[in-house]
């Protein structure tokens, strides 16, 4: 009898379940209305509308109190995915363990899960306790229990406008605090990868790691091993998209989470020659996250393994073997190593290597070769590589400035910046040579 009203009270990791939540005001949480997305507050209307419970979850509410621009929308509700999929027209379920329905209004997509139960006994773990399946539906409090942080289990209400809160997200978010819901160690053990969020997360919030986060990080790090590779690359992506990639380096190098761990950050940290390229692209993509521009993971990737495929080319020069040729030679090897070890897709491959190709293509200033250049379909991520290369002092800044003028240029101006070939005089056989080989690298690379 008392080992059931304390497992009542007491969840199974030993700390107290919230019962109620706390119902946060809006004079409190300061969430505006306008602020949330039309679709979102559509979806939560038309289910509530037909009687289920409905709120804005998760990583929006937080950004909203954090005063964070969301990247998306999730909606949580008690109905179920075919009670969801029965109320919107543009919807459909995905996910076939777990179902969720994708909601579509114009070119917004609104997450809408059901309410998940919490782990218990019957939950299928691994050797080390990693979750394996879990698929069955729960109610509010569960769904919130089961979250990763405090401040992730936050369940906006649009009709009254208020947050319900059970874990004491709010005041955490307030006071700057990121805390994990129940045990931490536990909840690595369930799921390592709460470690690269955590990190991630407290670089994007500036929220600092409560202690009983931070603290078991580095000895639990090596559990990142069993996690699935198409799963931490995903959460690598993440990171490196978060707007905070070279806070969230710094901070992930603090806690130990690197060496041998995450493929991604080895070849990051352990360029002696290229780690000041590789932090200029990282600042840069960081840059262009906040701003709203576009960003792309062949770009940021062409980036991280650039100076390896430059070491690679060396090599095979040194070997007397044909620039182009080497360079193609050099860019496959690279490829090959390290798509595999950083699970890159092909269609990344691709546009990785068309950015690389293009490189010594900048070199040729004079006749038909820069106005060909310009033509390329990827000139433009091209010009914006080499104006990292030149920035990092790995060419030159003349060749950057060179060419950011030449793009804008009228014709006759165009005309008169060309430049002769200044690379050093090579006998004449072997000229014709490179000009042929010049145009081949032309071909291959369109
Ligand atoms: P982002 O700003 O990148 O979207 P997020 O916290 O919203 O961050 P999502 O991956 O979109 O991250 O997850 C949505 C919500 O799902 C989180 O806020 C959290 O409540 C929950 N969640 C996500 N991943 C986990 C996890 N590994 N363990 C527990 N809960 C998680
Ligand atoms: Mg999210």
């Amino acid at each position: 009898m008392i080992r059931k009203l304390l497992r009542r009270v007491f969840r199974r990791n030993g700390t107290p379940s919230a019962v109620a939540p706390a119902v946060v005001p809006a004079e409190r949480h300061r969430i505006h209305r306008e602020h949330v997305s039309r679709a979102a507050l559509r979806v939560c209307d038309t289910l509530q509308q037909a009687g289920h419970r409905a709120y804005v979850v998760g990583g929006a509410v937080r950004d909203l109190i954090a005063g964070i621009v969301p990247k998306d929308f999730d909606v949580a509700t008690d109905a179920t995915p075919e009670q969801v999929r029965a109320l919107f027209r543009r919807s459909r379920i995905i996910g076939r363990r777990f179902q969720i329905v994708h909601v579509m209004f114009g070119p917004e997509t609104i997450e809408v899960s059901t309410f998940r139960a919490a782990h218990n006994e019957d939950t299928v773990k691994d050797e080390h306790g990693r979750v394996l399946r879990d698929n069955v539906w729960g109610s509010i409090e569960e769904d919130a229990a089961r979250r990763d942080f405090t401040v992730n289990a936050l369940y906006y209400d649009p009709a009254t406008q208020t947050v319900l809160d059970y874990h004491h997200g709010v005041a955490d978010l307030q006071q700057k605090v990121l805390r994990m819901i129940g045990e931490p160690r536990t909840r690595y053990r369930e799921d390592p990868v709460r470690m690269l969020r955590a990190v991630r997360l407290s670089a994007k919030l500036g929220l600092a790691l409560d202690p009983a986060v931070k603290n078991p990080i580095r000895e639990m790090a090596e559990l990142m091993e069993n996690v699935p590779a198409a799963r931490l690359f995903d959460e690598m992506l993440k990171l490196l998209f978060s707007g905070h990639a070279v806070e969230c380096l710094k901070r992930l190098r603090d806690e130990g989470l690197h060496h041998g761990l995450l493929p991604l950050l080895d070849v990051i940290l352990e360029q002696p020659m290229g780690e000041k390229f590789v932090l200029l692209a990282l600042a840069n993509t960081d840059a262009r996250v906040r701003a709203g521009k576009p960003t792309s993971p062949g770009f940021l990737f062409a980036t991280l393994l650039w100076h390896e495929v430059l070491a690679n080319w060396e090599a095979r020069k040194a070997k007397k073997e044909l620039a182009t040729p080497a360079l193609y030679s050099a860019m496959d090897e690279v490829l090959d190593i390290q798509g595999e070890k950083l699970a890159i897709t092909r269609r990344i491959a691709g546009d990785i290597k068309e950015i690389w190709a293009l490189q010594p293509r900048f070199e040729k200033r004079s006749g038909k070769f820069p106005y060909r250049l310009l033509e390329q379909p990827r000139f433009r991520a091209a010009y914006d590589f080499l104006l990292l290369r030149a920035a990092s002092g790995e060419t030159s800044q003349e060749l950057a400035d060179w060419w950011t003028e030449f793009q804008d240029a009228d014709p006759e101006r165009r005309e008169a910046m060309q430049v002769a070939d200044t690379s050093p005089k090579k006998p004449r056989r072997r000229r014709t040579q490179s000009r042929k080989e010049a145009e081949s690298t032309g071909e291959a690379a369109q």
